[in-house]
Order: structure tokens, then C-alpha cells, then sequence
């Protein structure tokens, strides 16, 4: 196995990824008490720095749990059973909103797109008016089944515009967990109401902690919402988002916190354009090999391309025992026809890797990526990812 120097495999998958070294770093401290000024003040300083990467002037809740747990907190804390939402479906984790809302007897209005398609602003409009009316609108940033970044800002203007014709639009909730500190997002100035984001994908920590980030607008809605809930309760967490109601993984806490930090230390703008170079790299690398990407909108988190009767199997396989490199298989009915590719976090250097690997891999295959012929828009597109080198 050809490994690094260091021998570890590299986790080339859309989450969990490997962990920045401030990560690492922050795992290895001792355990603060929850109940304690100095625990008050960690989370705090969390907030401010999730604040920072949410863009958002409103309040930002840690909850320790997956990111599927801060998506089912804000649907059972932010709609009634009986009340209706839309939801475009394009992928699993879309699908997970319609699930969730399922679940808990919330009625959902599904909009059914094809894999690598995203939702379209009139459409989404055009289904809340045909329904009548509905309490929210939720929306999956980069949906990590197939790498497809759907246009937030442009949904959120239609309804904003929507809204001003009809006196009021339902509430826009984003799942970002892949798509946060990777694409732009802009809570505020796009008007989304509440957000999601998770550990283990761009913060490039641990799994375990999961957030939600909410306006006024959501926060008010909390108090009137009338179905079952109690960990999951937000209520409980937004009235004070320094004192947590319940236990948190500490240890979780310093690391996601300090990870952070050096992420926004390297700006946000700079991140963005690392990610649209790497995945632009990586569509460059397998296009070249007559493969096609699944998402017609490339989120920077994630490619994931068909295999046009390649064996995914043994491709991953082959990418693990011969080269160290983790990538993701299709989920669902993908399975067997997809690979996902995450880079997050990575830099020319790891991207080279990534890429004389496939070269090797793929060329056994009887499909040639001549990295030669590319070279000079390759090298211009890994000089934008050279960012990582800096992360502390
Ligand atoms: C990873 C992910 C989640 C959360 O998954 P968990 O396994 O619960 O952390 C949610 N949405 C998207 C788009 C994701 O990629």
C-alpha cells in the first residue's frame, strides 16, 4: 500500500473527514465541568465562531448529537403536527428532511427531482401556492448524495418576493452540514430563518456535535409550536445558549471550537474558493476519463460522478488497499452507480495523491486521465487550494 509517510489512510469521503491538526488538539484537553464559568465561557466563544461561519446575527445552539439530531430538533421545535411544509427531494439527505417531518406527523409536500438536479426558485414558489399555504420551506445547501448545490439565495429572493405579494412566506430552513465553511452561505442577508450545520463535514472535527442557528422570527415560532419533544426541545437550548440543558461532549466543545477558529482564520472567501478549485480539479480528473458528474451545480464539498458500467466496488477498493485512499460508495438506489470524492480539507498535495491514484486505478480499467494534458489548468486550480498548507 502506497500510504503516506505517515502511513494513515486519507479519508477522501464527505464526511467524517480527517481532522484538522487544531482538532486533534482541542480532543486532548482535560474535561471541563458543564456547570462551571470556564465551560460558560467555551461555549460562548463557540457560539461567536459558529456565528462567524453561519454569517448570522441571530443565536446559534450546540446540541450533542449527529447532524440528523439538530435537523429533527428544528422541525419537532419549529412546526406543529398537522402543518404543512415543501420540500424538494433530490437525494438522500433531502429525503431526510420529508422523513423527519413524516415522523412527526408534519404534513410534507414533496417536490421529486431527478439525482443531481436542484430545486428551482418558481417551482418552490409555485408549490407553496398551490398548496395554499405552508409553515416552511426545507432546503438541503449541498446535498451530499450526489454533490448538487442548490441556489439558496435564489429560492430565498422568490419567496422573500412571494411574501411580499401574499403578507408573509413560511419560515426557510437550510441544511448546511455540507455545505458550511465549504460554499457561500450567508444567513442574514439571504433571509434564511434557521440552519443546520454538523461536526464532522467543512469544521473539520469530530462527529458529534451538531448546531442550529436561528433568527428571531424562529426563536419566536419555537414558544408557539404544540407537538411532543423534550432532548430535542430547542426552546431549552435557545433560552440560554451558554448554559446547556444537558450534558455536552466536552471534549467535542474545545475541539470543534478550535477548529473553527483556524478556519475562520483563513477567511471564509479564501475557503470558497479552495473548495470550487478542488472540486472543479476533481471534475477535470474524472471527466478526462469520459465519466460524468452527477450534479448539473457543483457544491464543493462533494463530486460524485456515474461509472458508466465501471465497477464501483473494486474502484473503491482498489483506491484503499493500493493507495490509502478512503472514498464514498452511492447510497440507495446509487449504489454500484456512483463514487463521491470529498476534498475537504485538502491541499495540492493531497489532491496529487488523489489524483495519481485514480490515474493508476481508473487507467487499469481501460479508462486513461492523461494529467499531462491538464497540467497547466491543474496547477492553476491547486494554487487556490494551497490554503490548507497554512492551517494550523
Ligand atoms: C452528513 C449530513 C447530514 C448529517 O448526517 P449525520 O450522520 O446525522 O451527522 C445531514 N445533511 C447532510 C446534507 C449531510 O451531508
Amino acid at each position: 500500500v502506497d500510504r503516506d509517510d505517515d502511513g494513515r489512510l486519507r479519508l477522501f469521503t464527505p464526511g467524517p473527514v480527517d481532522l484538522s491538526g487544531a482538532a486533534r488538539r482541542g480532543l486532548a484537553r482535560d474535561i471541563i465541568h458543564h456547570r462551571s464559568t470556564a465551560f460558560e465561557r467555551l461555549l460562548s466563544d463557540l457560539e461567536e465562531c459558529l456565528k462567524a461561519l453561519f454569517l448570522t446575527t441571530g443565536r446559534v445552539a450546540t446540541l450533542t448529537s449527529s447532524g440528523t439530531g439538530a435537523m429533527e430538533a428544528a422541525v419537532v421545535s419549529l412546526f406543529s403536527p398537522g402543518e404543512r411544509v415543501i420540500v424538494p427531494v433530490s437525494g438522500k439527505f433531502s429525503a431526510r428532511w420529508a422523513e423527519i417531518c413524516d415522523a412527526n406527523g408534519i404534513e410534507v409536500r414533496r417536490i421529486d427531482l431527478k439525482p443531481g438536479e436542484a430545486a428551482d426558485p418558481a417551482d418552490v414558489v409555485g408549490h407553496i401556492e398551490a398548496a395554499g399555504s405552508a409553515a416552511g420551506v426545507l432546503l438541503t445547501q449541498c446535498e451530499t448524495s450526489t454533490g448538487s448545490l442548490t441556489d439558496v439565495p435564489a429560492v430565498c429572493a422568490a419567496m422573500d418576493e412571494m411574501g411580499k405579494r401574499r403578507g408573509g412566506r413560511p419560515l426557510t430552513c437550510v441544511d448546511c452540514v455540507t455545505s458550511l465553511a465549504i460554499d457561500e452561505f450567508r444567513m442574514d442577508d439571504w433571509h434564511v430563518d434557521c440552519a443546520i450545520g454538523a461536526s464532522q463535514k467543512g469544521m473539520l472535527g469530530p462527529p458529534g456535535l451538531a448546531f442550529v442557528a436561528a433568527n428571531a422570527a424562529a426563536v419566536a415560532r419555537m414558544a408557539r409550536v404544540s407537538g411532543p419533544r423534550y432532548y430535542f426541545d430547542l426552546r431549552k437550548y435557545f433560552d440560554d445558549t451558554t448554559r446547556p440543558p444537558f450534558t455536552p461532549a466536552v471534549p467535542l466543545v474545545s475541539s470543534v471550537r478550535e477548529s473553527i477558529q483556524g478556519l475562520l482564520d483563513l477567511g471564509l472567501p479564501a475557503l470558497w474558493r479552495a473548495y470550487r478549485a478542488s472540486a472543479a480539479a476533481i471534475r477535470l480528473m474524472i471527466e478526462s476519463a469520459g465519466l460524468r458528474p452527477v450534479a448539473a451545480s457543483q457544491a464543493g464539498g462533494v463530486v460524485a460522478f456515474w461509472l458508466d458500467g465501471l465497477d464501483a466496488e473494486s474502484i473503491a477498493r482498489d483506491l484503499l488497499e493500493r493507495h490509502g485512499i478512503v472514498v464514498a460508495q452511492g447510497q440507495g438506489g446509487l449504489r454500484g452507480k456512483i463514487l463521491r470524492v470529498s476534498a475537504m480539507g485538502k491541499g495540492p498535495a493531497d489532491i496529487r495523491r488523489l489524483a495519481g491514484a485514480l490515474v493508476s486505478v481508473v487507467g487499469d480499467m481501460g479508462r486513461s486521465i492523461r494529467l499531462e494534458e491538464m497540467e497547466s489548468r491543474l496547477e492553476q486550480l491547486l494554487e487556490d487550494t494551497s490554503i490548507w498548507e497554512s492551517l494550523p
